[in-house]
């Protein structure tokens, strides 16, 4: 795969842990990741390091990555699920079909390993409630206490856990629990749950199973079924590790795989939790899983965020055992990187005021010929009109400027992009004084960058033919928290950044951006950068802002 940042690579202690396994001939067969969301919600960035982690571990050394859906639990999960989260592996550049599971292809295999635990009397069927497990399992302080069930013979728990799984006894009336240590100073080695009671539906299973597997019996177990040689796992699973390695330990199987922890990604400015992130689509604080806005793989996509892009700011966030929050102006930045590279250039303008160029022909429309990216000649040419009437920016005209102000004034020159240089005779407004047009005269000997007479024009602005241009909507996108770390507030959405989406109805773009499909990004020169987004045939055209040009929250904040 291409890597678009330098060939340098940061740090990541996994990589080294992979390189000295390799080495040192541990993996004889070649490494074996896997990537295991849960089909409950949409892929976020936290996601994509993780993604990047285990697929890209695995090209590099020449291993593969399945990409396993953990689906144990029917009540939340969804077929939906499944498929948006494959979409989203591919569109970030990773192969989705041809090493994909479910840890639901797995329960057959998964209930035998439990008869197995059972008849060697290292699992019994507790008959507590929910609630008495929870208050008996102790405390950081304080040990256990055995359940009164824990005694039960083999031949007892054979019959229960069969009358579970055959829908005979109701949800919450007994659960299966390894027999381990209840004095644990390891709360997760207290007699965890490995199958509890679910008379739902699974959306692959269908009602075959009343028995559903709880996390971390069946993570292991799926791992060594298939082959994982590097299980990859964000911190808190650390504490789990001892009953990942209990499980595997205790039946007959003959991969173990290594369960190797790493800091789970935290953006400022947003969210990487999927339930905050269903909060704020069912609150309607976003327009949906996909609201550009949302650090979804979804939402970036919409936004005009590049895979690569994406990509490269995993690698070069690295991996550490330390949890810290990564300030999003490293995503922002890496995304500008990419997109400063790839995208084609274009002007719109998106709060104009007209212009009338005084000495231009009435019907006359010139055609200027522009290089669609300032570096990359590979990007093509383009034609934009030129016609008596324009559009520029209002904030590029000042009818009192201050000193240093290099745009238009009354009085003072200014180039037009890619073609002449115009200067300002009068200013007419309408009965309230809101400026309405703009007379100009414009120099026609001011092509190919020289004035006919050689002096110097300073600033150069961004225009659109009034007669040519296309109205165009654009969202004016920016962080959806004004907090830089909004997850630790429990109001969470007491602090959404009212301005962060801005609807801008007044803009007008030159006639290429009508010709533009779904998801092109173009820089609109000296605006940012602008994806067009999905809409019905012959509707309005909209543009996402995906980026700005330069950061200017860092600018703010030191203001
Ligand atoms: P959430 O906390 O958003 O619900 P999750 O861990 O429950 O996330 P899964 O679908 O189970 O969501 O995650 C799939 C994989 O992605 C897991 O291996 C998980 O550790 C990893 N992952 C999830 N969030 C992050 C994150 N913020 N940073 C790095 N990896 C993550
Ligand atoms: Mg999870």
């Amino acid at each position: 795969m291409k890597k678009t940042m330098s060939e340098k690579l940061t740090a990541n202690f996994i990589r080294h842990i992979i390189n000295n396994d390799m080495t040192n001939g541990k993996i004889p067969n070649g490494i074996v990741t896997r990537f295991p969301p849960e089909p409950n919600g949409f892929l976020h960035i936290g996601h994509a390091k993780s993604m990047c982690l285990n697929f890209g571990l695995s090209s590099e050394f020449s291993g593969h990555c399945n990409l396993r859906f953990d689906d144990t639990n029917p009540e939340k999960e969804n077929k939906e699920y499944v498929a948006a989260i494959k979409e989203d592996v591919s569109w970030l550049g990773f192969n989705a079909e041809d090493k994909c599971f479910h840890a639901s292809d797995y329960f057959g295999q998964l209930h035998d390993f439990a008869i197995e635990l059972i008849s060697n009397s290292k699992a019994y069927v507790d008959s507590q409630s929910a609630e008495e497990i929870r208050l008996s399992r102790g405390t950081l302080t304080k040990a256990g206490t055995a359940s009164p069930f824990r005694e039960r013979t083999v031949e007892e728990n054979l019959f229960l856990f069969e009358q579970m799984q055959e829908g005979k006894l109701p949800e919450g009336s007994h659960v299966l629990r390894a027999l381990i240590d209840m004095d644990s100073p390891n709360i997760n080695m207290r007699d965890p749950t490995l199958y509890r009671i679910r008379q739902s539906v699974h959306h692959r299973t269908g009602e075959k199973w009343c028995i559903y597997p709880m996390y971390d019996f069946t993570h292991c177990i799926s791992d060594a079924l298939e082959g994982v040689t590097h299980s990859l796992c964000t911190l808190e699973f650390e504490d789990h590790r001892p009953l990942y390695e209990w499980v595997l330990e205790n039946i007959t199987i003959n991969v173990i795989p290594k369960q190797i922890e790493f800091a789970r990604l935290d953006l400022s400015y947003t969210l990487t939790s999927k339930r905050k992130l269903l909060e704020l689509v069912d609150g309607n604080h976003v327009s949906g899983w996909d609201d550009p806005r949302l650090p979804t793989l979804k939402g970036m996509r919409k936004r005009g965020y590049p895979p690569e892009a994406i990509r490269d700011f995993c690698e070069r966030i690295g991996v550490t055992k330390k949890q810290a929050t990564i300030d999003m102006t490293v995503l922002e930045n890496c995304v500008r990187e990419e997109l400063d590279r790839t995208s084609r250039r274009a002007m719109a303008v998106l709060r104009p005021v007209k212009i009338v160029l005084e000495n231009f022909p009435e019907d006359k429309i010139e055609w200027i010929e522009v290089p669609n990216h300032p570096k990359d000649p590979s990007l093509g040419k383009r034609k934009i009109p030129l016609s008596r009437t324009l559009y520029i920016e209002h904030d590029d005209f000042m009818e009192v400027p201050p000193k240093k102000f290099f745009r238009l004034s009354v009085g003072s020159e200014v180039r037009l992009r890619y073609a002449y240089g115009i200067s300002c005779k009068q200013v007419i407004k309408d009965k309230q004084g809101n400026i309405i047009e703009l007379r100009c005269t414009y120099d026609p000997g001011t092509g190919g960058g020289k004035t006919s007479d050689g002096r110097k024009i300073k600033g150069i602005i961004h225009w659109v033919s009034a007669s040519q241009g296309v109205p165009v909507i654009v969202n004016l996108l920016d962080r959806l928290f004004n907090v830089e770390e909004p997850w630790s507030s429990e109001n969470f959405t007491d602090n959404i950044n009212e301005q962060s989406l801005d609807v801008c109805t007044t803009a007008i773009a030159e006639p290429l951006l009508a010709q533009s499909a779904t998801s092109d990004v173009f820089q609109f020169e000296r605006l940012g950068y602008f994806c067009r987004e999905k809409t019905e045939l012959n509707s309005e055209i909209i543009f996402n802002r995906t980026a700005t040009l330069r950061d200017t929250w860092a600018k703010m904040s030191k203001s």
